[in-house]
């Protein structure tokens, strides 16, 4: 580690979810003075978390946020979840205390290179997928970050890995300073989370902090066929290399039919061709292509590149494969929580599709869902708060019905559908309105098509 934290320092950590707990056990573990304030009450959360807290030495103040412990603060964590403009954190910061987040403190922690990968789709994938590549080149790696273990746990551990690989949302992005990884991957950007920031150029704005500390010694891994970062050039003497599906100037690495094509310095090189078990979409290509571009950077030979995408599964809740039942597929794609991936979910698909669709606005526009959906969806079903959105986006375009829970959603898809046809969950909506998360609508829909299956 590089840094230990000032032992007198008073660090208050604001949101006590899995990157606030790891923060609390890293910065007790040095001996700060630590205060944990929690919204929840202390009966909604994990007995064994707050003795084990407490154990360390940590201050738990559960059931809401205390003024003066703000007050008191010298520096303040915040949870990816927490918004930044709630009224204590805006008088902390007039104040001159630091506001930081888990990402940025842990970053200045760690002392291994840091692969850090963004976007609005297809993080979690990617993060995945370049771990199980790294591995398969012989390398020890962390994998974390947004998709499960914060950065911080690497941090608090005494593991000595060669590679960081981190998913990296908006919201850890809002409060980097100092981060900078060694090499960067924003892998798309589209409307989402209009609900928690200003407009979507401020989205934009936070997506892109990730390669704002990155100079000579750092790589820049852009997806070209993404409007808003073909635009992009990162800061003087950073590496970019750009990728996308068809060769055009300025690309690095592109497909040709099923063959992985590189470019570098003008010379272009068949890789690999596509496994064919390889997950479905081109989206899932252009993921590929991000991976391609890294392990090029790392010096990865490009045969285990390919032997990783011939084994990675995919995550579940993403395009994943439920059961067929008289010809007809059923696909979950509940992680499909935003209107891009709903429509990269919906053409990946030849067959004609059923959409099952809807759950929380969260305020984009379904224009772009209608239109990749009028060629290929036959029916569609809305549930949730956004039904009656959705119903009206796709009025006089396609017929659909309306259903009142995820079980009559699939029964009135199965309805709709013949032999051949794809029943699809991929709401566009987050799950907040009747699920606990996307995994619990996934695990709702995989029930109810299972239920089905039974008869
Ligand atoms: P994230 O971590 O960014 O949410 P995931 O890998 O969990 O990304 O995938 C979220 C959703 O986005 C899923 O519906 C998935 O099928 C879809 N998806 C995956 N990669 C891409 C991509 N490159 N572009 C658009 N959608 C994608």
């Amino acid at each position: 580690m590089q840094n230990r934290q000032n032992t007198q320092s008073k660090v208050l950590i604001v949101g006590l979810g899995v990157s606030g707990l790891w923060t609390a056990r890293c910065l007790a573990g040095q001996g700060a003075n630590v205060t944990v304030s929690e919204k929840r009450s202390e009966s909604e959360l994990d007995a064994g978390i707050c003795s084990e807290l407490r154990s360390l030495g940590v201050t738990l103040e559960a059931g809401g946020h205390k003024r003066e412990t703000f007050l008191k603060a010298e520096m303040i964590i915040l949870s990816p979840g927490v918004p930044h403009d709630m009224d204590l954190i805006q008088a902390s910061l007039k104040r001159g205390v630091s506001v930081t987040g888990e990402l940025e403190l842990a970053g200045r922690l760690i002392d291994i290179p840091i692969i850090a990968v963004t976007g609005t789709n297809g993080k979690s994938t990617v993060t995945a997928f370049l771990g199980a590549m790294l591995e398969n080149a012989g390398f020890k790696v962390f994998v974390g970050g947004n998709i499960g273990i914060p950065l911080m746990a690497y941090a608090a551990s005494q593991e000595k890995a060669d590679y960081a690989v981190v998913e990296v949302s908006s919201f850890q992005l809002d409060t980097v300073e100092t981060f900078c990884p060694f090499i960067s991957i924003v892998l798309n950007i589209s409307p989402d989370h209009l609900d928690r920031y200003a407009d979507y150029e401020d989205y934009i704005r936070s997506k892109l902090r990730v390669f704002k500390n990155q100079g000579p010694a750092g790589y820049v891994i852009l997806n070209d066929d993404d409007e808003t970062l073909s635009r992009v050039n990162p800061g003087p003497g950073v590496s970019v290399f750009r990728y996308g599906l068809r060769k055009e100037k300025g690309r690095h690495a592109f497909m040709d039919g099923e063959t992985v094509i590189s470019c570098v310095n003008g010379i272009e090189s068949e890789l690999f061709s596509i496994p064919s078990f390889f997950l479905p979409g081109r989206h899932n290509r252009e993921n590929l292509l991000a991976a391609v571009l890294c392990g090029m950077i790392v010096g990865i030979e490009p045969s285990v590149i390919q032997k990783t995408a011939g084994e990675f599964k995919g995550l579940p809740n993403r395009l994943e494969f439920v059961k067929e039942l008289n010809g007809v597929a059923f696909y979950n794609d509940s992680k499909a929580t935003n209107v891009d991936a709903s429509v990269r979910s919906v053409m990946s698909f030849e067959r004609p599709v059923i959409l099952i669709a809807g759950g929380r606005h969260k305020g984009a526009d379904y224009a772009p869902l209608v239109g990749a959906a009028k060629p290929r969806v036959k029916q569609a079903v809305f549930l949730g708060e956004s039904r009656d959105l959705l119903a009206g986006a796709f009025e006089g375009v396609l017929p659909y019905s309306m259903a009142g829970d995820m079980e009559q959603a699939v029964a009135t898809a199965f309805s709709m559908a013949k032999s051949g046809d794809v029943v699809l969950l991929a709401p566009a909506c987050s799950s907040f309105d009747m699920f606990l998360d996307y995994s619990h609508r996934g695990r709702v829909f995989r029930t109810c098509v299972e239920e089905l299956v039974r008869g």
